[in-house]
């Protein structure tokens, strides 16, 4: 474990993320507080500590310490010269990242930026017409982003911004619908996910409960233009074809269609995808499914409990295509247990073949909550190694299949401090995907787990309504979650 001693707790976050980034595999825990001798602290001495980062830290200067067994082995002082917030906290963050980079002799490809939007910076920045040199100069200096990840920012905010100014965003909104079962549950997975097996009694007075909660969802806003759809979870298609069907039917006379420019069901996982539920999405009109195979090599299917052969992925594939799905993207991961270059190249290729609409690339991270977490001993010497090879070869291969980035996210604990990229063919995009990550737009999250995430433009603000994740607290409190709502838009608007 690594102890932080912070002075400030102010910037408790962004230190906690920046050493952590440093040091992946290790337990970090944050203390506010400096010891005394500023060497050691006696006060939490019941947990074991492999090194101490003292970080004290004033209006004008900052003093770092490293600890190992009892001894300094590193140590800087530095004056801030700003009395600016912001620049004062980047000044901070840069400071922290050359004593970490010095010590560790590691860097990382996004520099000192640890949120999960690292795109929002060229993106609005492009906003506001700078050019791409300025935008390039500035993430270099203030963040010391790698020049690859800065251009994979410009890329994919300048797709954004073309994208989503073909719709009226600012004055709409979309709708988010979760299905919170799956077939099993998968070695990694950390969603709200009930497995079938145990829980499928539920989905009856589940849907009951979705149902109502869509209704009050087509009441919310009658000046407002729907703009998208996506029905997630969960494994959407875990519903049979009659249950898939009624939420369809529900969904389609609740809302007005006039402005919808995507209507998307994650199908997911192939071992819930059957010819007549394919039947069932193309006549509701859905517009863009996802078929999500994760890795084309069997044994690691096995292994991450996924349940479904890489047959199966092939033809229900082919099955959605034969009845005239034209958006299709598939989801790969890359860094799962087991798995080299070798079998990354090797998916890529057998995808290749297949060539979806989309392709989203997600790194492994492994939530606390996840098997591979709570049973990481198991799987201790399986952990994937190069996983940045991995994704600049996934990178490498979008790009000469002709797929564009379009969208990009980080998530806490991700392999290697890297990212998750949405690439597409050209026209092919999910824009759900960039109006959630990107924050741009109100989303009525419903059912387990939903988070709503009201966006005012003109204050610059953003706020949240969740859910209940408990699928039995989300059937018999349907009516409270249904209230917070109506309460906070009467409150809002
Ligand atoms: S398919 Fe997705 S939601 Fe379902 S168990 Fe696997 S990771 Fe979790």
């Amino acid at each position: 474990m690594i102890k932080i001693y912070l002075s400030n707790e102010e910037y408790h976050y962004d230190i906690h993320a920046l050493v952590k980034a440093f040091y992946p595999e290790d337990q970090v825990k944050v203390i506010v507080q400096i010891p005394d001798d500023n060497t050691v602290s006696e006060s939490d001495s019941d947990e074991e500590s492999d090194m101490d980062m003292i970080f004290d830290i004033s209006a004008t200067t900052i003093k770092f310490n490293i600890i190992k067994n009892s001894e300094c082995i590193y140590s800087e002082n530095n004056n801030v010269d700003t009395k600016d917030k912001k620049l004062f906290k980047n000044n901070l963050k840069r400071l922290i990242y050359h004593c970490l980079s010095n010590f560790t002799g590691k860097e990382l490809p996004w520099g000192t930026l640890t949120g999960v939007r690292p795109t929002k910076i060229a993106y609005e920045m492009l906003e506001q017409n700078k050019s791409v040199d300025e935008i390039k100069d500035f993430m270099k200096e203030q963040y010391l982003c790698s020049k690859d990840k800065i251009d994979l920012s410009l890329k994919v905010a300048e797709r954004e911004i073309t994208l989503l100014h073909e719709i009226d965003y600012k004055n709409g909104y979309s709708i988010y619908i979760g299905i919170p079962f799956c077939p099993s549950t998968c070695l990694y997975c950390s969603f709200t996910s009930y497995p079938l097996e145990q829980f499928g009694s539920y989905i009856d007075e589940y849907l009951q409960a979705l149902f109502k909660e869509i209704t009050f969802a087509g009441t919310c806003y009658q000046d407002k233009k729907l703009s998208t759809i996506y029905v997630g979870g969960g494994t959407p298609t875990t519903l049979s074809a009659k249950q898939l069907d009624q939420l369809l039917t529900h969904i389609r006379k609740t809302f007005d269609f006039t402005y919808v420019s995507e209507f998307t069901v994650e199908a997911g996982r192939p071992d819930s995808i059957t010819m007549d539920k394919l039947k069932v999405l193309k006549n509701h009109g859905i517009t863009r499914i996802s078929i999500n195979p994760q890795t084309m090599n069997q044994n690691t299917l096995d292994l991450i409990g996924r349940k479904h052969t890489v047959k199966q992925i092939i033809e229900t594939y082919n099955m959605a295509r034969e009845l005239g799905h034209d958006n299709i993207n598939m989801d790969v991961i890359l860094g799962l247990t087991g798995e080299n270059v070798d079998d990354v190249t090797y998916t890529l290729n057998e995808i290749g073949k297949l060539s979806p609409d989309s392709l989203t690339v997600h790194t492994l991270a492994i939530k606390r909550a996840a098997r591979l977490n709570i049973q990481k001993d198991k799987y201790l010497n399986m952990a994937a190694t190069d996983v940045s090879v991995m994704l600049k070869i996934a990178s490498e291969y979008a790009k000469s299949a002709d797929y564009l980035p379009y969208y990009l996210y980080r998530q806490k604990n991700m392999t290697d401090n890297l990212e998750n990229v949405g690439y597409a063919k050209f026209g092919k995009e999910g824009l759900y995907n960039i109006l959630i990550m990107e924050e741009r737009q109100t989303i009525l999250a419903l059912g387990a787990g939903g988070l709503c995430k009201f966006v005012f433009h003109d204050e610059n603000r953003i706020e949240r309504v969740e859910n209940v994740k408990s699928l039995k607290d989300y059937i018999e409190r349907i009516d409270e979650m249904i209230e917070r709502k109506r309460i906070f838009i009467n409150n809002n608007y």
